[in-house]
């Protein structure tokens, strides 16, 4: 594994500190006005759409598809340290490079698994930033980490596939810009392999009994800017059949491909988070006193700032392993370390920001310092794509096996 930046990659990385300086901090105030004049608070800000256009002339824009067919075909160890740098604003600028969440995993599967016409119709202006999508897999009802569990319906009826069920923390389908929905439900729910029982269909957000309820709240967060968290009832929703993704049955096996680069690129993400944090922190502990000493000449304080360097470097290096491991092996002979940087990053970087927020005393937990919705979205990380502990019992069953 080469540590040094190669010549394309070390490029975008200067485009792209130039477009955060430029452009997406001094955009974070405006976003919070934008927010919060929003009658409608999933709207899409006027500012996301600025940057947007702003971003795809200077050619940073889906950079996070290494299909150069569709994107912008980095490997995943040269997207990384891209990933990295949006992720010290990740309310704005992974959105203005088409590189958010949940649309790149959406994107990546339609790459992937749509047919011809699925393409055309959906990719194609996903790829553009024209519409945004939704994944829709985890309901109210059962425990969704376990995916067996899920309980909508997708029937076949005549030409038409019918899906009835529930959901909720559907990322980005309160937003109008979200135009289609990939549900997972079960077309054979009694099949005798449990992880053939699922499909995924796509539905369009406008089809006749798809009810987007409400939006789901994130410790008080609205997560407007990020096409909020919804939840959905599908009654008896009637699409044709050719809007099934793959083959009937495939959808589990679709689901695991969807999440790998998925969880990859959030742990990118919150390394630069992190960094944030650690500016943010060294900034403040020298510039306030007390009690007769700057803050930064408290050994407690340097401790947190230590400690989150030392963090820091160990996650990134393993974040870069696995990438590397990913371009080199795929992404199921990087399963192990894929799963190892979704157990480490989020709870260590959650972490960091929490000695963050600490440091900056009332400031931290308020609107003014970006910290308390930092540190919010990276403790969903801890649930989202996976709750940690159902990781740390797939990568101990693996280990294990190697004794038994
Ligand atoms: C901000 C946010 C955005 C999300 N976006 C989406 C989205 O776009 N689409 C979507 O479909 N879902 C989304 N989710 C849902 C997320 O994927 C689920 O919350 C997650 O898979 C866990 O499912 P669950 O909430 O049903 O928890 P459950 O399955 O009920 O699990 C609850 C807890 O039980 C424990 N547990 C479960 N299994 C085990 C085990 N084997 N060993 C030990 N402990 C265990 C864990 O502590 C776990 O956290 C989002 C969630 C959040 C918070």
């Amino acid at each position: 594994m080469d540590f040094a930046y190669d010549a394309r990659t070390q490029e975008l990385r200067e485009r792209l500190l130039a477009f955060m300086d430029e452009h997406v901090y001094p955009a974070e105030p405006v976003l919070r006005e934008q927010s919060e004049a929003l009658t409608d608070p999933w709207r899409t800000p006027r500012i996301i759409h600025d940057l947007k256009a702003k971003a795809r002339t200077r050619g940073l824009w889906n950079l996070f598809l290494p299909d150069e067919r569709y994107g912008a075909g980095l490997t995943n160890l040269q997207y990384a340290p891209l990933a990295e740098i949006t992720g010290r604003s990740p309310q704005l600028a992974p959105a203005a490079l088409n590189c958010a969440a949940p649309d790149t995993g959406n994107m990546e599967l339609l790459a992937e698994f749509g047919d011809d016409d699925q393409r055309k119709r959906w990719l194609e202006p996903l790829l553009a930033g024209e519409i945004r999508s939704a994944f829709a897999m985890t309901e109210p009802e059962v425990a969704s980490s376990d995916a067996t569990n899920i309980e909508t319906r997708i029937a076949r009826d005549g030409a038409d596939y019918v899906v009835s069920g529930r959901k909720w923390f559907i990322s980005g389908a309160m937003n109008e810009d979200c135009r289609i929905l990939i549900v997972m439900g079960k077309t054979d729910p009694d099949g005798a392999d449990v992880r053939r029982q699922q499909s995924m269909v796509l539905v369009p957000r406008d089809t006749p009994g798809v009810e987007v309820r409400r939006g789901m709240r994130v410790y008080g967060y609205d997560d407007g800017h990020h096409g909020g968290h919804a939840e959905v009832v599908f009654h008896d929703v009637r699409v044709p059949a050719s809007n099934l993704v793959g083959e009937e049955g495939g959808g589990f096996a679709i689901a695991q491909a969807r999440l790998g680069p998925g969880r990859i690129h959030h742990c990118m993400r919150l390394i630069g988070m992190a960094e944030r944090a650690i500016e943010l922190m060294c900034v403040r502990a020298t510039s306030r006193t007390a009690f007769g000493r700057p803050i930064a000449a408290q050994g407690v304080v340097r401790n947190w700032i230590a400690d989150a360097r030392v963090t820091v470097e160990q996650l990134r290096l393993l974040v870069l392993k696995t990438a590397w491991l990913m371009d080199t092996v795929g992404n199921r002979g990087a399963h192990t370390e894929i799963q190892a940087i979704k157990i480490a990053t989020p709870r260590a970087v959650v972490d960091i920001l929490d000695k963050a927020v600490q440091l900056h005393g009332a400031g931290g937990v308020s609107q003014d310092f970006p910290l308390a919705e930092l540190w919010a979205h990276a403790r969903t990380l801890r649930l989202a794509d996976g709750p940690d502990e159902v990781h740390q019992r797939s990568l101990a069953r693996r280990e294990l096996r190697k004794y038994a």
